[in-house]
Order: structure tokens, then sequence, then C-alpha cells
């Protein structure tokens, strides 16, 4: 197996990783890693998560190659993976599925997870609504407020959102009341971690989840240029919808491998989620990871355009992947993010998410510097239907 991609029996890619939990979680998180080692090597168990990405999901999604992007860029060839198309909207409910198949093989009666924006819980009550399991998601104050209409869907999709009050009512205060549900309900509940984050073996579980998009994007450039792109990128929130994409590449030493992370109002202000760029070493949400995080080794609030992207901390194989050489960071602004998101509108009639655009502007960026006959693909991780309103609003002021 790959050193990129194998995690050791600890859960440590290189030094991140691991399952960094208080005494009291320890052995509900190991039952899900002993379940789902038994899941991933049973082929009923894969061919039924199989299934779903095929009839439920719509499965697989296309490779499309964006001609007029292209030939305004005048340079390399830009073909998008469109995780778009997919049933909710993004690359969420792939392995939103494979949890969900995963906690009823284990007998859990209910799904519980965290929400920011609201995205992961969408795509979780959605999984759980078509399983037949309960759901329940808990959001920050702030955030319910804020992304009202993520939290209507989940209820007409039958899920309870709790509404969290305490300390900063955000992301953060969130996990910390999810964790503690599921600490005393754990007999009967999954927890569904929303990226390739979290203690082992989520990183590496949610990586296999997602591993179907690369997959699919290697056979399908393959039928259709006969040979691997030069560069592949995608953008970087946790990370799991670019190792979705770079888990099909991470051999072909050839491929150029890019992480795109969100730069925000820039670097050099405090007003960005540029983990890879910025973070240390540190331990956050039980993995120890790269953290962006204040002397006291708090994580730093974080700011991105993009809601989906602005996590202070990244997946410990990220980390791993960026030590080792194999994929390069880079970041784009919210500026950037903005100007690419009006270009895939207008030139390909796509509108992709702002988390997504971040993808497209390093491409847009890149893709002159390149010849014709190069390829790149970009992971086009969701729709931008959530975001019109609030980019609507955002261009009236510039
Ligand atoms: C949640 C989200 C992301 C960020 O999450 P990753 O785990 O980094 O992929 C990116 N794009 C979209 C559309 C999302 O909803």
């Amino acid at each position: 197996m790959s050193p990129y991609t194998h995690a050791d029996d600890n859960g440590y890619f290189g030094r991140y990783g691991g399952a960094h939990l208080p005494p009291h979680l320890e052995a509900p998180i190991a039952e899900v890693a002993a379940a789902y080692e038994e899941a991933r090597n049973d082929p009923e168990f894969i061919a039924e998560y199989r299934r779903l990405l095929t009839d439920y999901v719509g499965r697989p999604s296309p490779l499309f190659l964006a001609q007029r992007l292209t030939d305004h860029l005048g340079g390399a060839k830009i073909y998008l993976k469109r995780e778009d198309l997919n049933h909710t909207g993004a690359h969420k409910i792939n392995h939103c599925l494979g949890e969900g198949l995963l906690a009823k093989r284990m007998g859990k009666t209910k799904l519980i997870a965290e929400t920011g924006a609201g995205q992961h819980g969408v795509a979780l009550a959605t999984a759980a609504a078509l399983l037949g399991l309960e759901c329940e998601i808990h959001m920050g104050a702030i955030d319910v407020e804020k992304q009202h209409m993520n939290v209507v869907r989940m209820e007409m999709l039958g899920a309870t959102v709790v509404s969290v009050e305490t300390g900063g009512r955000c992301l953060k205060d969130a996990v910390d009341s999810a964790f503690g549900t599921y600490a005393q309900n754990y007999e009967n509940v999954f927890f569904g971690i929303g990226s390739v984050v979290g203690p082992h073996p989520y990183p590496s579980m949610v990586r296999d989840f997602q591993s179907v998009v690369g997959e699919e994007a290697r056979e399908q450039i393959m039928a259709k240029e006969g040979r691997l792109p030069d560069v592949i990128m995608a953008c970087v929130g946790g990370g799991s919808n670019a190792l979705g994409l770079f888990s099909g590449f991470l051999e072909d030493e050839d491929v150029r491998i890019v992480g795109v992370e969100p730069a925000g109002e820039g670097l050099d202000t405090e007003r960005h989620a540029a983990t890879m760029s910025k973070g240390a070493d540190g331990t956050l949400h039980g993995m120890a990871t790269l953290l962006l995080q204040d002397d006291a080794g708090e994580p730093s609030p974080v700011h991105s355009i993009a809601s989906g992207l602005d996590y202070p901390g990244v997946g410990p194989q990220h980390a791993y992947l960026k030590e080792a050489g194999r994929v390069e960071y880079v970041s784009v602004t919210d500026a950037e993010t903005l100007d690419a998101f009006s270009m895939l509108c207008r030139l390909e009639g796509i509108i992709p998410a702002l988390e997504s655009s971040h993808a497209v502007a390093q491409a847009i960026k890149v893709a002159p510097t390149m010849s014709p006959d190069e390829v790149i693909i970009v992971n086009l991780s969701g729709r931008g239907d959530k975001d019109v309103d609030y980019i609507a609003e955002v261009m009236k002021g510039r």
C-alpha cells in the first residue's frame, strides 16, 4: 500500500493523525474503527455503498471539458469533475452515505453530528432519511440564524436541529455539544464527521468513501485524453473533496497535485483560514495536525468567504502530504474567488459553490502559463445555489 495513503495501526500519517481522545470516548471510537475495518473488507457492504452512489447520488459524475474557459485563458485544457451534479449538490453525500451504512451495520439507530454552515448537516440528514435512521444535528445559535434555509431543509428531512447557546455559539461550541451528547448515548448513536478530520479511523474512512471521485476522474481522463493530467487541483477546508480526487493520482509522480486554501482577505491579515501555509503542529478534534492557533494552543478565529472552508485545522493526511512534498498547497483570496465564480457562471453556465470557486481561481491563475496540449483537472466540489443571495449582496457592494 502507498506510503502516501496508508495510516499506521494507530492512525498516524507520519506524525499527524492518531486518536487524541478523552478516556470516555476511547471505547466508542475504537468500536467504530473495528467496525469499519470489517466493513471495508466486506464485499456486500461495498456493493451496497456502490449501488447507492449509482442509483441515488447519480454517479459517476461527468468529467467536463470547460472549452470556453479554456479558450478564454489561452493555455492548458481545463476539465471539471462535476461533483456539483450529485444529489444534494456536493461531494459530501458520498461519505455521509458511507457513514450511514456503517452506522446501520453497527446496529445504531441514530446519526449525530455538528454542522457549521449546514452543508454537512443537510447531507447527513439526507442519508439518515434514506436509511431509516434518526438524525440530530448540533449547530451554533449564530449559525442557526445565519443559515436558516439549511435548518429548514434538515427539519424537512426529519432531523432534529439543536441550537447551541453555549460559548461563542459557533462551530466549535457545536462540536463540543455534539460530542457531549454522543458520549452519553454511544450505544445507539453513530457520530458522523463531515470531512477527513477527527480521530482515527475518520480521516482514513471518509477519504476511502470519497476516493470514488479520483477513481472515476482517472478513468474518465484516460478515456478522453488517453493519458494522465498534468495538474489536478481542489479546494481544502478539512480536505475531503481534495483527498477524494487526489487519491486517484498520488502514485503517479508525474501528476502535479495542488491543494487550494482560503487566503480570505490576505495571508498578511488575521482574516484567512490558510492552515497549510500558516499553521503549526497542534491538536484539535482528536487529531494531531497543522493548526492555526494562538500562543496557548487555542484554535484561532478564521475567515473565508466560503463558510465550508473556514476551519482552523486540516485533515492529518494533508499535513503529511505537504511534509512529504507530494502535494503543493497554495492559497487564493476572497476577491480572486469571486472573480473565478463570475467567470465560470458567464463562460460555462455553471454556478459553482464558493468553496469550489477557490480551486477554479487557481486554475485561472496557472492555465495561461501552460501549453494547450497540457491538461488540468479541477474538482468542482459543489454547486452555488446556497451562495447566490450572499454573493448578490457582496457584488452590490463592489
Ligand atoms: C464542505 C465543502 C467543502 C469543504 O470541505 P472539504 O472537506 O475540504 O472538502 C468544499 N466544497 C463544498 C461544496 C463543500 O460543501
